[in-house]
């Protein structure tokens, strides 16, 4: 089955957290810079919490993380 890859521009996330609430499964906030990050089981390098790769099935949870991010800089693909 296909995979999305999603990755976050972390340095110019604002922190108001829509990510989150609409997509739960695959954002959270970090602890340490309390901005938004790649759920750890979805990570492709566990140090790397901006990028992951998550089952086709949350796309559509992605999709709308991605088109309500308020500055824009979620995106993702899918990836083979
Ligand atoms: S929606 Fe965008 S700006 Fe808001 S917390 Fe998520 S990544 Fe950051």
């Amino acid at each position: 089955m296909a995979k999305i890859k999603v990755w976050i521009d972390r340095d110019q996330c604002i922190a108001d957290m829509v990510c989150v609430s609409l997509c739960g499964e695959v954002f959270e906030m970090s602890e340490e810079d309390g901005k938004s990050q790649i759920v750890a089981k979805y990570r492709v390098d566990p140090n790397n919490p901006a990028e992951g790769l998550v089952p086709e099935e949350l796309k559509d949870c992605v999709e709308a993380a991605t088109e309500s991010c308020p500055v824009s800089i979620i995106h993702y693909e899918v990836a083979e």
